[in-house]
Formats: structure tokens, C-alpha cells, sequence
């Protein structure tokens, strides 16, 4: 009797243990799923950026690739909005009209958890857009562009000739404006941008603090502006040589009002102490160094130390740390 009694006890123990972890388990999976998730649902896109020529059909249905409630339960579309368990879609794309539009997906589960997510839409003009939508693979991959790799409109200064500043609109993928020899802004377009001005500051600031001094020396320039002073430059230096180191009117980032030219405008000032400081924090304030080294096939400009594009920090962050240019990390020439 004694022994039979010993025997059974610890297993009678370890039935109580799994029973225990068992019942545990369950509540914490039945809390999780009924009580405790509060979480949004997802909304998975095919691209958060998409571009169609003009006149082409655009359902934005066809672009979603899930929406899904945190336990990972399809939600359904709906015509009508704001109704429980569904996601439906809001904002126009006016396909005969060039330009950038924003579509946005909207979700909410059954315990009123909301998502949304922008779908960027750029129509655009197949006269003037040809070449930039169809990327040349060569020269975005690899920094291994040529002549005769370029599309045939691409003049000697590294412009596409097609393309005119006075009838452009202002080129935003993914919602980063880019401003090169492809994409120009229209003459009306600019002003100092205030959250750029005062991102700059604290980057200032903090150059400061680190002991070295990084002044500003360019910031906005308007249209009007950039064309006297790239015609001085050719009057100077000749086209080819102007074409190098000075935009065209349109064609700078400065007029954009993101970016700034700071410190000192020498090509060894990356080597400075202070240059390398700018080039290793300014992504903590959320600027880049638009034109690195060695990727003038890329950018179109020679390597610019001094030249920093403000992008927001967490952009500026993902492209310090990946290397790349901003068309790279834009995936666009
Ligand atoms: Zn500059």
C-alpha cells in the first residue's frame, strides 16, 4: 500500500502541472485573441509608390495586397466607410492629368482597431516622361553608366533636352521630392523650407557643441537666382565646365528650399575634421550628403562635401546607413 501510494503521488503532481500550464495557456491565448490585442491591422501594399503614364486604367483594389486584422484575418473591401471589419479606399487619381496623387487605404477591424496606408500615384506625361520611366538599369545599379547606355535626349551637360522647367510638375516618389538633371521644378516653385531651417540649426548647434564651426552658405535659391548665376558661371568657365558644378535654372536643389550648402566650399573639406563630423551626424538631423563621392554617373553632380539635402531623419538615417544616393535609395535615375 505504502509503495503503490509513493508511486502515484508525483505522477498525480505532474498531471497537475501540465493541467495548470494547460489551462494557463489557453486563457492567455483566449485573453490575447478577445481582450488584450489592440493592435491595427495590417495593410500590405504591392508598392507604396507606383507610376502610370497618362490615359492608362488605374484600380487601386489591384495594388493592395492584403488587410488583415493583427490575428491575421482578412478584412473585406467596402464601398462604404468606416464600417467595422472592412477597409476601403479613399482619394481620386485623375488619369488624364499629370501629376502626383495620393490613394488611401483605410482599415478597421472588429474591435475598432484603424490602419491606413498611402499608395503614392504619379501620371505621368509619355512625352516627357519616357526616359525616367524607363529607368536605365545600368546606371542605377551599378555606377557603370555610359554614353551610349543613356536615352538618346540626354544632352552633353547630362539634361534631358525633352524636358522644359516652365511646364514640369514637381517629382515626389514615395513623398521625397528629387530634384536632378531629370526632374526640375517649375519656375514658380520654392521658398526656404521652415522644418529643413530649423532641422539645420540644431544640426549647427550641435557642431558646435562638438567644437566645430559649420556655417551656412547657401540655402534657398529661387529660380530666377540660380539661372543668373549658372549664366555667370558660363560666361566664366564655358557650358561643359558650368554644366559640371552648376545647375541649370530648374534643375537646383536649392530652389527646392531642402537644401543648404554649409561650411566651406572646397572639395577637400571632407577631409577636415569638421567636414567629416558634418558627413558622419548630419543624418541624425535628417540631412544627407546629396552628392557623395564617386557617384556623379548617379547624381549628375561631382562630389559635393558641403552640399547637404534635408530628408527627415529617418530617411537621412536609412541612407547613411546603406551608402547609397538618393536616387538609389529611391530606386529612380
Ligand atoms: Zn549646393
Amino acid at each position: 500500500m505504502k509503495k503503490s501510494k509513493r508511486r502515484v503521488r508525483p505522477r498525480a503532481i505532474f498531471c497537475l502541472i501540465a493541467i495548470s500550464i494547460f489551462i494557463i495557456a489557453a486563457v492567455w491565448l483566449l485573453f490575447d485573441k478577445l481582450i488584450f490585442v489592440n493592435e491595427a491591422p495590417i495593410i500590405t501594399l504591392k508598392a507604396d509608390v507606383i507610376i502610370i503614364d497618362e490615359g492608362t486604367s488605374f484600380h487601386a483594389e489591384q495594388y493592395i495586397t492584403s488587410v488583415e486584422d493583427f490575428n491575421g484575418n482578412a478584412l473585406s473591401l467596402s464601398k462604404q466607410e468606416h464600417k467595422k471589419g472592412t477597409y476601403w479606399i479613399s482619394g481620386n487619381v485623375d488619369i488624364n492629368k499629370q501629376g502626383v496623387y495620393r490613394v488611401i487605404v483605410y482599415a478597421l477591424d472588429h474591435k475598432d482597431n484603424q490602419a491606413e496606408k498611402i499608395l503614392t500615384v504619379t501620371v505621368e506625361n509619355k512625352k516627357t516622361s519616357s526616359p525616367v520611366s524607363k529607368p536605365n538599369t545600368v546606371d542605377k545599379s551599378e555606377n557603370k553608366g555610359n554614353e551610349e547606355q543613356k536615352p538618346s535626349n540626354i544632352d552633353s551637360g547630362g539634361y534631358d533636352s525633352s524636358i522644359d522647367p516652365n511646364d514640369c510638375e514637381p517629382y515626389y516618389v514615395n513623398g521625397i521630392l528629387l530634384v536632378n538633371k531629370l526632374h526640375p521644378l517649375p519656375p514658380s516653385y520654392g521658398e526656404l523650407d521652415d522644418e529643413a531651417a530649423q532641422a539645420l540649426e540644431k544640426l549647427q548647434t550641435a557642431a558646435n557643441n562638438a567644437g566645430y564651426s559649420i556655417p551656412t552658405l547657401s540655402a534657398y535659391r529661387s529660380y530666377d537666382y540660380q539661372g543668373t548665376l549658372y549664366n555667370n558661371y558660363v560666361a566664366l568657365d564655358g557650358q561643359e565646365a558650368a554644366d559640371t558644378y552648376s545647375a541649370r535654372p530648374g534643375f537646383s536643389e536649392h530652389q527646392s528650399g531642402l537644401a543648404f550648402d554649409v561650411g566651406e566650399l572646397s572639395y577637400d573639406y571632407g577631409e577636415t575634421e569638421a567636414g567629416k563630423w558634418l558627413h558622419q551626424h548630419c543624418h541624425e538631423y535628417g540631412f544627407i550628403i546629396r552628392y557623395p563621392r564617386d557617384k556623379e554617373k548617379i547624381t549628375g553632380y561631382v562630389y559635393e562635401p558641403w552640399h547637404i539635402r534635408y530628408v527627415g531623419k529617418s530617411t537621412a538615417k536609412k541612407i547613411y546607413q546603406k551608402g547609397v544616393t538618393l536616387e538609389e535609395y529611391l530606386g529612380v535615375n
